[in-house]
């Protein structure tokens, strides 16, 4: 369960910037949300005080009880395993294979060896790319790259899955194909939770809809159609 109660966020740099302004929000575990909103509403804000990058000036971040703004820098790389995060640019370390940069991912948290020969090749069957486990990320297309950092993101088993614009550098059927991958981890138990400005996106699958504006939430529409904020 993810809790943001009552949090705002000043950033204090030469120019003072309100990135979030008394925003409360719960997602329930297995939940499948999109938070939508335009550049500068706040949507990157609140993944960074999720994962702990950035503290809210007032307010607390609850995740499964845990207040991540009181985290100490120490706790803060066990406390990243409950997400697994995806970006527009992938990310994937160009030098690794394939297969490795998966594999890298479970090395990080102390995998057996044993236990990562087993379950890379599943995941990347998962996500649909068990021919090109050798291939370099340049090898591979946009959409392909997207489904190797996904398979990356979930092979610890994370509870959260944070997306941020997943779907911003791929074509229409990339993105459709990203996205039901998506949908397919939410339905095994992943909480699942979109940033995107793809209104084409949000519309074609039907979920739950978080709408931000200048800091705040001005809807937060479910599945039927209920508007709770
Ligand atoms: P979004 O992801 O919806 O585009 P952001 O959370 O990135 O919105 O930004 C919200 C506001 O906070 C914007 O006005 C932005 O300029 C400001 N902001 C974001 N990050 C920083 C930062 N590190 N320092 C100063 N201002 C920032």
């Amino acid at each position: 369960m993810i809790e943001f109660r009552r949090v705002s966020k000043t950033y204090n740099g030469a120019v003072k910037a309100d990135a979030l302004n008394d925003v409360s929000l719960s997602i329930g575990e297995g939940e499948f949300v999109f938070i939508i909103g335009d550049s500068g509403a706040g949507k990157s804000t609140m993944i960074k005080l999720l994962m702990g990058e950035e503290k809210a000036s007032s307010g607390s971040v609850l995740v499964d009880g845990i207040n991540v703004g009181k985290l100490k820098n120490w706790q803060l790389p066990r406390y990243r395993r409950h997400f697994g995060v995806i970006f527009q640019d992938f990310r994937l370390l160009q030098n690794y294979t394939v297969y490795d940069n998966v594999a890298f991912a479970q090395r990080v948290v102390g995998a057996s060896r044993k236990r990562i020969q087993k379950r890379v090749p599943k995941i990347l069957a998962d996500v649909g790319l068990e021919t090109k486990q050798k291939s370099f990320p340049a090898q591979l297309s946009g959409g392909e790259q997207q489904r190797v950092a996904l398979a990356r993101a979930v092979v610890n088993g994370p509870q959260y899955l944070l997306a941020d614009e997943p779907t911003g550098n791929l074509d229409p059927a990339n993105s459709e194909e990203v996205m039901r991958l998506l949908e397919s981890f939410n339905r095994s138990g992943t909480t699942v939770i979109v940033v995107t400005h793809d209104v084409a996106m949000v519309d074609q699958f039907r979920k739950r809809v978080v709408t931000m504006k200048e800091g705040q939430i001005v809807s937060d529409i479910r599945e039927g159609g209920y508007d709770n904020a």
